[in-house]
């Protein structure tokens, strides 16, 4: 039988995500129709994507990018629509002719859009992990009152996907499973002294050895704060406490993660790490399709090495531990003072070293407060983590 065209809405399409999800969407003409594509700043690169897509949409976050792209596009004959601003990202992710959202923007900003395609029923790509550690409570209960269907992408938890058993709730515990392991590759610094790491520029910081990602989750992932991210997006995902949530580092980067039954028995998804495998993976699923990843070649790869994490020189992911031990707004304070410490670093004004220290006292200073009960009340607590995160970058900086 001929699969249904799907309908498709990429946001942060300029993204690393994005295009991936763009390059397998071009290998089944037929089988998807891109209906909306969103960036915030590049209408340049937005507008080379839409002339060889043709969405219905196009979305940028800036208003003059927007003229220049509308102009560009009707010299060039393309038929396409540019909206502007954060209402139209969340036009674009509910909108009724649109079955499947890829909810690829980084950070806090994807989680608006990412909750109107959760109460408008979509199939959720879900990339945009920041999004899921802020709310997840509200992100997962948008998702039940509106009937969405959640399929993770970052690879650790697409992997767990495809280890549990059919059927899996989202945010349901699967009976039988003892534990979730998080593989992660190390990062950059996997063997740098803590004085190298505190003399890291964020040119040393993004030269991930694996995978090839955008700027902010390079840095996430060098800090480990990625897999602290990670860790808190799992335990929504899988409905799993910290305690039964494990990482292990393996730096092939080639077992993606490893669900462990009661039994004894541990089932581990492998492939070469390109982030096109789980994004073919929800793109067709329950089907398969090509993802133009190459086949894996265990005998060229000849060994898998694994050793548990280094929480001194990692001290974001032990902060992760604790916000998700904490709970409440915990996570979601993390979240926030680690992106404005992230982008201090990529500026300049940071030392690699001072981001944990940024997120940690912004932590001590927010205290155990109740998560945000609906997106509003999550946004007001970002806000404030943020307030609280540059006060502690400023004492940094002095
Ligand atoms: P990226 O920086 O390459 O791309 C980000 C995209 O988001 C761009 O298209 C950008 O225009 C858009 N964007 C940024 N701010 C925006 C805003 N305020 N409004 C609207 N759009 C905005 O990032 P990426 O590496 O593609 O990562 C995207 C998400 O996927 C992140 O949450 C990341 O953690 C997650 N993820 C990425 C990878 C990877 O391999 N790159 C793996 C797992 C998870
Ligand atoms: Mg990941």
């Amino acid at each position: 039988m001929q699969a249904p065209v799907r309908t498709l809405t990429i946001l942060g399409a300029t993204g690393s995500i994005g295009l991936s999800t763009l390059d397998v969407v071009a290998r089944h003409p037929g089988r998807y129709r891109v209906f909306a594509l969103a960036a915030h700043r590049r209408g340049d690169a937005l507008a080379a994507l839409c002339l060889r897509h043709s969405p219905r949409y196009a979305v940028l976050g800036d208003a003059q990018a927007a003229d220049a792209m509308r102009e560009t596009l009707a010299a060039r004959g393309c038929g396409t629509e540019v909206l502007c601003g954060e209402a139209a990202l969340a036009q674009v992710a509910a909108h009724p002719d649109v079955d499947t959202v890829m909810a690829a923007i980084v950070g806090a900003a994807g989680l608006t859009p990412a909750v109107a395609a959760a109460r408008a029923g979509k199939r959720i790509l879900l990339a945009n992990k920041e999004a899921l550690v802020m709310a997840g409570e509200v992100f997962l209960r948008a998702c039940r009152d509106g009937g969405a269907t959640v399929l993770p992408i970052d690879s650790e938890h697409n992997a767990i996907f495809q280890c549990l058993p059919a059927g899996q709730h989202t945010g349901v515990a699967v009976p039988g499973v003892r534990r979730i392991l998080l593989t992660a590759s190390g990062g950059p610094f996997r063997r740098a002294s803590a004085a190298e790491m505190a003399r890291a520029t964020p040119e040393q910081a993004c030269a991930h050895p694996n995978w090839s990602m955008g700027r902010k989750i390079s840095v996430d992932s060098a800090t480990m704060m990625n897999k602290g991210l990670e860790l808190i997006e799992a335990s929504y995902l899988f409905g799993l406490p910290e305690s039964r949530l494990d990482v292990l580092v393996h730096p092939q980067s080639i077992v993606h993660s490893m669900v462990e039954y009661e039994d004894g028995s541990m089932l581990a998804q492998l492939g070469n790490p390109d982030m096109r495998t789980p994004i073919a993976h929800a793109l067709a699923h329950p089907e398969r399709i090509d993802s133009g990843v190459a086949p894996l070649s265990l005998a060229t790869i000849g060994r898998l090495e694994f050793e548990a994490p280094d929480l001194q020189r990692f001290p974001c992911l032990r902060l992760a531990h604790e916000a998700l031990r904490a709970g409440g707004a915990a996570p979601c304070v993390l979240n926030a003072a680690n992106e404005v410490a992230v982008a201090a670093f990529l500026e300049r004004r940071l030392r690699f070293t001072d981001i944990a220290g940024v997120a940690e006292a912004a932590l001590r200073a927010a205290g155990a407060r109740p998560a945000g009960a609906d997106v509003e009340a999550v946004l007001e607590t970002d806000r404030e983590a943020r307030a609280l995160a540059r006060h502690a970058l400023e004492r940094c900086a002095a």
